[in-house]
């Protein structure tokens, strides 16, 4: 009797759930975990651009994620050398150059006696193409990422990195991903490795035979508002910026500069590069069914234009200035794809970028703040000569990466130096030069552990295997001499700091004003999907996202 009782009221209570529309699929109701995680990285972004062009932005762009998301106001890389490789592996692997072996764009391998580029690997085929640009791997990359982590234990989660940038696409898709697609310069094609894929996708295929790379060049980039109204900015004519082919001001034919170009990388140098970036980004979802079943899948997204245009214009330019007018409607745009098509309640976003800008340093030292340009070529010049004069003539030093100095080991251990001797020597010569802040050499930096400070930062950085014998720190407003107008490549603030914003799945709106390293953004997500930290993480859970 009680029994039957039981099951009568079970029957119900189904049949009430059922009419209330209770246990059924609701909209707007979040599920354990995303369906799809974004990570959208904004190459060159400063924190500062959040707020610099604020007016300026629409309010479903940059503005809906600040105001429905949570913004961690206090962002920063930790290490000495920002650059675009370094900042992609950190965010993807929440650990540090020192582990995951990402230490620079570039570095000098002994026993080869070359440079390197951190994506190169002669090992695999190009994919969409016949040039070296496809000839790509994550091999370097020593650790996991989170992508790896997830397909570790969930192979029918999809992962896809996508950027102009190889090193940018390949560092967040990481080693076990379905695929990461940058773009060629030669063709202005997305091509992919056969590290990933043996052919492109017919869907990959039909998007490049769309040529929209052409469409986007058979134009004039003007600015979308009228000049006048860019008081954030220097005035376009100044003679700060080195510019497209040497113009500096508004507005760009393109069609004229391809034809001397022969090469799509002036797309990369222009907003409209974005515009296919998020175009593309657009395609991989429908055509890859992203974020359509309960097997989380993650999609990294970079957006590549914003650096090549600060590089040759300056973070304080009219031309950088519209290009993050233009890159926040196509957020707008994206973000209103990804609702519509998989719902803010599936999606877990983030944003961040690799690594900031320094204003232009000859501007900087005109406003009378110390800034200045490093003479690399001269400094190593004038070393060459003090080691001859204190060992005797030779080729003393075998490679120089952006404030990175590679001795010659072989000739210091046939000379019976010591190898720590030589190291000390260069970094106390290296120290004297203007513009250099520290010198430190690699025997010092495996001595101990520096806990803060700007040894610390150098030795998050500084993997033994890679890095240089002598680390050079510049002085704050200091680059290397370079033919771009200005550089990144430091832990100062305007290099490190970055934005970090939230949003969708169970994101609330919210600031966070404590300290965040950009470390962190993975352990955060393995907790969110409940899946293991990469192996070489060295972050925290923003614990904060969870209250
Ligand atoms: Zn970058
Ligand atoms: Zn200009
Ligand atoms: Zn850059």
């Amino acid at each position: 009797m009680i029994k039957t009782k039981k099951i009568s009221l079970l029957i119900i209570l189904i049949i009430f759930l059922n009419t209330c529309g209770i246990g059924q699929k609701r909209k707007g109701f979040p599920p354990e975990r995303p369906k799809l995680v974004i990570g959208i990285i904004v190459d060159q972004m400063r924190y500062d651009f959040l707020y610099r062009y604020w007016d300026k932005y629409g309010d479903n762009g940059f503005k809906r994620l600040i105001n429905k998301g949570t913004n961690c106001k206090d962002a920063n890389f930790e290490y000495l050398f920002t650059q675009t490789s370094v900042g992609h592996a950190t965010i993807s692997t929440g650990s540090l150059p020192q582990y995951h072996g990402i230490v620079s764009n570039d570095w000098y391998v002994r026993l080869q006696e070359k440079n390197i580029y951190c994506v190169e690997d002669f090992d695999v085929q190009a994919v969409g193409c016949s040039s070296a640009e496809g000839q790509r791997s994550p091999k370097l990359l020593l650790t996991t990422n989170i992508g790896d982590e997830l397909k570790l234990v969930s192979k029918k989660s999809k992962v896809i990195g996508i950027a102009l940038k190889d090193r940018a696409a390949i560092f967040t898709a990481g080693h076990m991903a379905d695929a990461a697609y940058w773009m060629e310069d030669k063709t202005g094609n997305w091509i992919s490795s056969s590290y990933y894929i043996d052919s492109l996708p017919g869907w990959v295929r039909k998007f490049n035979d769309k040529k929209l790379q052409d469409l986007y060049l058979n134009r004039n980039w003007s600015t979308s508002l009228p000049i006048e109204q860019y008081t954030e900015s220097l005035p376009d004519e100044n003679k700060y910026e080195k510019g497209l082919l040497g113009q500096v001001t508004f507005p760009y034919n393109l069609v004229k500069m391809f034809k001397i170009y022969k090469s799509y990388s002036l797309l990369k140098s222009t907003p409209f590069g974005n515009t296919i970036t998020k175009d593309f980004a657009i395609e991989t979802i429908v055509s890859e069914n992203l974020g359509q079943d309960d097997f989380t899948d993650i999609l990294m997204l970079s957006f590549s234009s914003t650096d090549y245009i600060g590089h040759e214009f300056g973070p304080a330019s009219v031309e950088i200035e519209d290009t993050y007018i233009r890159l926040d409607k196509e957020l707008a745009h994206f973000l209103d794809f990804i609702e519509e098509t998989i719902g803010k309640e599936n999606t877990l976003v983030f944003l961040t970028a690799d690594h900031g800008i320094v204003n232009i340093p000859d501007y900087l030292k005109d406003q009378g703040i110390p800034a200045g340009y490093f003479n690399q070529r001269k400094a190593l010049s004038l070393l060459q000569s003090y080691l001859n004069a204190l060992y005797g003539n030779g080729d003393w030093i075998k490679s120089y990466i952006s404030g990175q100095i590679y001795l010659n080991h072989i000739l210091i251990e046939d000379s019976k130096l010591s190898i720590s001797e030589v190291q000390e020597k260069t970094a106390n010569f290296m120290i004297q030069f203007t513009g250099v802040a520290n010198a430190i050499s690699g025997s010092s930096l495996e001595k101990g552990n520096f806990t803060h400070g700007v040894f610390a930062s150098i030795q998050k950085g500084y993997n033994q295997k890679r890095s240089g014998d002598v680390i050079i720190n510049l002085e704050p407003g200091w680059i290397h001499m370079t033919t771009s107008s200005t550089n990144h490549n430091s832990a100062y603030q305007y290099d490190a700091h970055v934005p970090l914003i939230w949003y969708g799945w169970k994101i609330k709106r919210g600031n966070i004003l404590r300290e965040i390293s950009i470390c962190d953004i993975a352990p955060t997500i393995s907790n969110f999907l409940s899946i293991s930290f990469p192996s070489g993480c060295t972050g925290n859970i923003i614990y904060e996202l969870n209250e």
